[in-house]
């Protein structure tokens, strides 16, 4: 069931933002399509959409109890969600606790080291060059955002991982990293959007030793392993029955 929509304002990989009868609100539709790779590697995964949607959801509510700033303003069904528009920063943010990925393509670094304090690194947000990892200098020289900004963006983003991260301690996740995307609401104010989901995190299964079957994310489509809904479905159970309802779980 779809709420009431006004116009498709934007159609992303992962999402659909729609008008509202508000100007400074839209409504966010989480599709089922699933791409890696800078979208060269694609498919569609059944109830993605819900459970992306209701773990983001969910974990919003958990950052606003905690007073983090987000764009999340309430559900509006299965796939879909209420949010203020923002303008969003042209910065992917990527907090890492554990190092895989990338950064272990990248470095010597050793898969599965723990970091800490977190790596912070910042990707220009921008398909068409692949979003290129940056240097603080470059988010300058490209006038991205402001030192005074970036300054607020890396705090906002520490906040976020230091909340997360126990949080999913408590679940028996190993919150490895994950990408956060931030933006401008119409006052001005530094709100974190986008979403919060095994797609843009890496979890690891605490239970499982196994460095395959423990992954609860989207590394599991990426890596061809299998069971990516059924590791989605886990994530979403932990998370509420660690919080079935976040206004009692500070
Ligand atoms: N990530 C993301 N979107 C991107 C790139 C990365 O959500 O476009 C997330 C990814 O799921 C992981 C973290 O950011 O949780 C770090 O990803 P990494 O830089 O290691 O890139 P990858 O190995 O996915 O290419």
């Amino acid at each position: 069931m779809s709420p009431d929509h006004g116009e498709l304002l934007y159609e992303g990989k992962a999402k659909r933002i729609f008008a509202t009868d508000r100007s400074d609100r839209v409504l966010v539709e989480f599709k089922n399509d699933a791409t890696a790779f800078n979208a060269q590697k694609k498919a569609q995964l059944e109830d993605k959409g819900r459970l992306n949607c209701q773990i983001s959801a969910r974990l919003f509510e958990l950052l606003e109890a905690q007073g983090i700033p987000t764009h999340y303003l309430g559900l509006a069904g299965d796939t879909w969600m209420v949010v203020q528009r923002v303008k969003v920063i042209p910065l992917e943010v990527v907090l890492r606790n554990i190092a895989t990925g990338s950064l272990c393509k990248q470095t010597p670094l050793q898969e599965g080291t723990p970091i800490s304090p977190a790596l912070l690194d910042l990707y220009y947000k921008d398909d068409a060059l692949g979003d290129p990892l940056l240097t603080e200098a470059r988010v300058h020289l490209l006038g991205i955002v402001d030192g005074a900004r970036l300054s607020a963006i890396e705090q906002l983003a520490r906040r976020i991982n230091g909340v997360l991260q126990p949080f999913f301690d408590g679940l028996a996740l190993q919150l490895v990293d994950f990408k956060l995307e931030l933006g401008l609401n119409s006052a001005g104010e530094l709100l974190l959007a986008d979403e919060i989901s095994p797609d843009t995190c890496r979890f690891w299964d605490q239970r499982s030793s196994d460095a395959e079957e423990r992954i609860l994310d989207k590394d599991r489509f990426r890596k061809d392993l299998g069971g990516v809904m059924e590791a989605y479905g886990e994530v979403l159970k932990r998370v509420h029955t660690a919080c079935p309802d976040p206004r009692y779980c500070l």
